[in-house]
This record gives C-alpha cells, structure tokens and sequence, in this order.
C-alpha cells in the first residue's frame, strides 16, 4: 500500500487535510535540493494513561534547530506544531504511531536562492511498528561497513537535514545488495561515526561507549540511552572508535527512534561478542521501552499525552 493512497488526515500549514490531498507540486524547490527538514518522532501506547509521544519537545527544538542551520524560518511557534502532532495521532486514531513533520519550500521559485520561498510544514503519523522486524530485537541484525564515508563535518550534515540522507540510502541499498541488514559508516578520518539513520553504541567490559557527536546525529535515543544507563550505573564514554574497537567489542548496537534499540550481531560477517545480544544491550534495551511505554517514572518532560 502506498504511502499517497490511505485513509486518514495529515496536519498541513495549520489544517488537518485528507491524506490523499496532501500533495506538492512537481516544482517544489525541496524536490529538487534536499532543502528542507524533519523529524522521526514516536508516540507509544502507555495502557491506562493513553498514547504519549516521547520527548516532543526535544524532537521539536531538534526541528527548529535543524531549520536554523539551513537559514529555514518555520512560520509557527513550538507549541503549535507540538498540539498538530497531538492532533494527527488523534484524528488518525492511532494508538501507537510513528510522526513525521517535514518543513519544505515551496515552488516560488526554482534557482538555488531560496531566501523568497514560502515555508511549509506537513505532519503526518501511521501506524509503523519497528522498523526493523521484531526478530531482530532479540537476535541482533548483520552490519556491513559501508563503502560511503559519513558526511563532512559541519552543523548542516549533523542535522536532520533532507538533503543529507541520499548518503544514508546510498549506503544502506549497498549493504542490503550484499544482503546484510544495516550500514556502519566511518567518519572523514576513520572512526566509526553511525548507521544509516540510527547512532552506535558498543559495550567493552561492562563500559558503554558512542562516537563523538562530531561525527554522528545528536540523537535523542542515543540522549535517552546515555541517560538510561547513568541511572543503571553502566559506565558511559564518548570515544573515538576504531573498527578494530567494534571487532574487539563484547557486544554493539543501534539507537534510534524509529529503529529504536537494535543489538548488532555482526560487522562484515565477523562476530561481535557472542554474536548474540549481550546482557547489557539487553538491560538498556528493556529499560528503553519501559521508559518509552510509560512503565517507569515519568522523566522531566519525556512524556507528552495527545487525548
Ligand atoms: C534521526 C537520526 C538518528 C537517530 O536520532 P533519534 O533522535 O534517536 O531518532 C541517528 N542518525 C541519523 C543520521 C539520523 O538522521
């Protein structure tokens, strides 16, 4: 089923509108350049409490911020496009939901200035259990060390800028070609940097450690994981990581909030660890969905309820 062609409502530049009303012209400048912005954002059913979206806020200052690096000014305040979210997994009926607002230029004009063009935004929410199948989350998925380097670093490349993402697909239609499930991608100097969407994480010695975020996504699941495991008393460390680091690891793993957390079982066919989930990718990985489902104390802020 396509993505165009079902039922339901999508939030556009202040309305809810038919889903397969919301469309864009051919000559939409974002189109063509990339020139935009978005957010993945997940809302999760808490039971007794209703669907709450996770870390709204966050998700929405990441939005504007990523908007501010492209010179992008989004034409509504915070709290409305937070309330659109609400109201999109509301009028859709969604119990649980993954949200996507995209902010885009219009068609005023189809040269590279964009200072003129129109700012538009679209949130739409479905139903979207993980993105990787639920297998995966117990037994890990096989990693391919991508062939792509990550993106140059500067504020555009590390922010969810549309643009950037022909680098990500690239890789990971090259790792499934040679049939592994995700990329691993090396920064400009050779250090892991992240997947193709999604942060990394490897555990040594009961340690935790992720790449700087020089390289990588400021990610709020790999915020959330980082957090998680203060709490749980598990050493964290940002650190420049070699692929002999990722070999040598006792266990590995992805963040992110549509892949949510994912063990890595193998690089380039070669074990990591067991080549299983580990027991400590596995303790923050249940924590992260209790978190996320409303089954432990509600964080400051983490928790936005849409009835
Ligand atoms: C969105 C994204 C992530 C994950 O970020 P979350 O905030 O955890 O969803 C990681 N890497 C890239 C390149 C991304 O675009």
């Amino acid at each position: 089923m396509s993505f165009a062609d079902r039922d339901g409502y999508i939030w556009v530049d202040g309305k809810l509108v038919d889903w397969r009303d919301a469309k864009v012209h051919l000559l939409t400048h974002t189109l063509h350049y990339g020139s935009g912005v978005f957010e993945g954002v997940r809302a999760y059913d808490t039971g007794a409490m209703g669907t709450c979206i996770f870390r709204l806020d966050d998700h929405t200052n990441r939005l504007f911020n990523s908007a501010k690096t492209i010179h992008m000014t989004i034409p509504f305040d915070r709290a409305t496009i937070n309330a659109a979210h609400c109201q999109v997994v509301r009028a859709n009926e969604l119990k649980e939901a993954y949200i996507r607002p995209l902010v885009y230029f219009g068609s005023e004009g189809m040269g590279l200035r964009a200072q003129e063009l129109q700012v538009h935004v679209g949130i739409a929410a479905w139903e979207w259990p993980s993105y990787m199948d639920p297998e995966a989350r117990e037994k890990g998925i096989k990693v391919k060390l991508s062939t792509y380097k990550r993106q140059v670093k500067n504020p555009v490349s590390n922010a969810k800028v549309n643009g950037n993402y022909v680098h990500s697909i690239v890789a990971l239609t090259e790792a499934l070609e040679d049939g592994f499930d995700e990329a691993l991608m090396l920064d400009a100097d050779g250090y892991v940097a992240e997947g193709s969407g999604e942060n990394f994480f490897i555990v040594k010695d009961g340690k935790l450690y992720s790449p700087f975020l020089d390289s990588c996504l400021d990610g709020i699941t790999r915020k959330t994981i980082i957090d998680l495991a203060m709490e749980l008393k598990i050493p964290f460390q940002e650190k420049k990581i070699t692929v002999e680091d990722v070999f040598d690891a006792d266990e590995s793993f992805f963040s992110g909030t549509a892949a949510e957390v994912v063990p890595i079982n193998s690089l380039d066919n070669q074990k990591i660890g067991s080549g299983l989930r580990g027991p400590v990718t596995e303790k923050l990985q249940k924590t992260y969905f209790d978190q996320v489902r409303g089954e432990r104390e509600a964080n400051n802020g983490w928790h936005t309820f849409t009835n």
